[in-house]
């Protein structure tokens, strides 16, 4: 209905701003793992360099390899960043058509020097022929990230996290490079081909039904990062890390994450002191508030999370602070 077209047509162009591209933003009612398998299923031909730093990077390459790609894994211990050197090492052989890698690893608090990777990237012997596909979950909106002067190919996102809207959305800039290569990949699935997405989007529609009440508050949401200013929204995730982690310090609690890459979107530290996160957590939760445990089996009460995302303010952290204080 021309509503919904309306619509779309006023969350995109708020959309490419957010993303720093003049190409398209396709937008999908799926969370962000649907656009992991879009990204691969659209761009890999040859093979697919997938760059593992924690437990999502581990789950993209998983969804490259039940996709039927092929695949080299570049791992690093997990809580570590994955280097631009690294990257350009494994290229130089020409082999590969696409690096997937994960902007901010969640499950460990890490942001990866994406801006760099991709200049190495583009280095390599092939390297304009290489898809540059970036995971951004966590850190878009939240984090600068910029999409045409990265030179990236596909960067994917979804609704719940840094944008602070409700799960069910997820968004991909996608280059026209990458639109190209999509016209020679078969195969690419029905619900994530970018092909039919980008056709609908430019009539500003989605080729099957859109989550049109998720769209209205994404239309809402993009203004009000408008009125905040992305440069001030960025500068307050800046701020809200640096202070979690001074406060940690003088908690006598240490990073998990290797210094100098240190997530603007959550922190994770290293539970030497073995506190109980999840009496921690019961605790928390009587006061309306909680942080994550480690992500999964590896980092379970190993590590714990405290995230500072979205619409997150200072004050919240203040509080949560002063309620962690009082609980140890
Ligand atoms: C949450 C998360 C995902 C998974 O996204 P869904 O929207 O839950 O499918 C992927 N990557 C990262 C880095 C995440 O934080």
């Amino acid at each position: 209905m021309p509503e919904c077209t309306d619509l779309i047509g006023r969350i995109s162009p708020k959309l490419r701003q957010v993303f720093m591209t003049e190409s398209r933003v396709l937008i999908s009612a799926s969370s962000g793992t649907g656009l992991w398998e879009g990204a691969v299923r659209n761009t890999v031909n040859r093979k697919a360099l997938n760059c593992v730093n924690g437990a999502f990077s581990d789950r993209w390459r998983e969804v490259t390899e039940l996709n039927g790609k092929a695949n080299e894994v570049l791992e690093v211990e997990w809580g570590q960043p994955i280097l631009p050197e690294m990257v350009a090492e494994r290229l130089a052989t020409g082999e590969f058509d696409a690096i997937t890698i994960v902007h901010n690893e969640t499950s460990v608090g890490v942001l990866n020097p994406v801006a760099e990777i991709a200049a190495a990237v583009r280095s390599a012997p092939n390297g304009d022929e290489i898809m540059i596909l970036v995971d951004a979950v966590s850190s878009m909106a939240g984090v600068k990230l910029e999409f045409d002067a990265w030179d990236l190919d596909v960067a994917l996102t979804s609704s719940q996290k840094a944008f602070a809207l409700p799960a069910g959305l997820s968004f991909a800039a996608v280059s026209d490079r990458a639109m190209a290569k999509a016209k020679t990949v078969p195969n690419r699935g029905y619900y994530f081909d970018f092909i039919t997405l980008d056709k609908s989007l430019q009539k500003n529609q989605t080729p099957a039904t859109p989550a049109i009440s998720l769209l209205f508050a994404l239309d809402a949401q993009l203004d009000a990062f408008m009125a905040e200013g992305l440069e001030n929204r960025y500068a307050r995730h800046l701020s809200m890390r640096d202070r979690t982690i001074q406060w940690a310090q003088a908690q006598g609690l240490p990073l998990f994450s290797a210094a100098g890459y240190e997530s603007p979107t959550v922190s994770c530290f290293d539970n030497q002191a073995g506190i109980n996160i999840s009496a921690l957590n019961k605790y928390l939760r009587e006061q309306g508030m909680i942080i994550s445990n480690g992500y999964g089996a590896r980092l379970k009460d190993k590590t714990f999370r405290i995230a500072h995302m979205g619409d997150i303010q200072m004050s919240d952290l203040e509080e949560l602070f002063t309620a962690i204080e009082s609980y140890l």
